[in-house]
């Protein structure tokens, strides 16, 4: 088999600096390294890309978009016992259902019928759907989440959902180019996680980091990273 490099490194290797780096963040923050969960996200990329790095040690992936999610899950049932699926994208209603059914998790529920809609279509008998509340720290007009005012009200109606597990937050923040300034939007939803858990909500998830800003998210409290380029290379999108 000839293994898919990039850049001349092959999937495992990047997976071994994405590990390092990691590692090194959360030394420099005096966090345990075993705290941060590596979410490999990989959208627009094969199926068989997540087998090489399921070979390589790599348990959670994220996906984007429905249909390519659970097509890939499909591609890779036999691994589906090893594997957690984590939907990470935005969320329509009509597409909510293959959703609950499929995924583990889902870390972007910004408003509650697509809650409420996951929560009831969960099937019978499996474990509650992990999901976390997609915050817009950045405040830009473009980017989904829900308004840091607002996250609160949407996080208690969500516990309160049979078919569901709220565990945390998750954020996007808007690309910027220093540590510092990285470092705000992540320090803003760490506070608000703080702020929901000291009113009562059992949660455990903070997940914001990506291959540009992985460093700063683990300095400011990350449990999961999201990174797709540093695993996987870069991504051309086809529509
Ligand atoms: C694509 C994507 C990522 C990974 O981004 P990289 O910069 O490639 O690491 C993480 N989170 C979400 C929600 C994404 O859409």
């Amino acid at each position: 088999m000839v293994l898919k490099t990039v850049l001349g490194m092959s999937i495992a290797q990047h997976l071994e600096e994405v590990h390092q780096r990691i590692a090194k963040a959360a030394q420099d923050a005096s966090r345990d390294a075993a705290c941060v969960t590596l979410l490999a996200v990989s959208k627009t990329f094969p199926a068989a890309d997540v087998r090489a790095a399921f070979d390589a040690g790599q348990r959670a992936f994220g996906e984007n978009y429905v249909q390519e999610g659970i097509a890939k899950i499909a591609e890779l049932a036999d691994l589906r016992g090893g594997i957690e699926w984590h939907y990470i994208g935005p969320l329509q209603s009509n597409k909510t259902k293959v959703v609950a059914e499929q995924f583990d998790w889902v870390h972007s529920i910004d408003r509650l019928k697509i809650a409420e809609r996951l929560s009831a279509q969960r099937p019978a008998g499996t474990r509650a759907l992990n999901v976390c509340i997609q915050v817009n720290v950045s405040g830009e007009a473009s980017k989904s989440g829900v308004e840091p005012a607002e996250a609160a009200a949407l996080a208690h109606a969500v516990a309160a959902l049979p078919g569901l597990r709220l565990r945390g937050l998750m954020a996007i923040p808007e690309p910027a180019d220093t540590l510092d300034a990285q470092r705000v939007p992540h320090a803003r939803l760490r506070d608000l996680l703080n702020t929901l858990r000291a009113d009562g909500l059992d949660l455990d998830t903070l997940s914001m980091g990506m291959s540009a800003d992985l460093e700063a998210a683990v300095l400011e409290g990350a449990t999961m990273v999201r990174i797709g380029t540093a695993i996987f290379g870069a991504r051309t999108y086809t529509t």
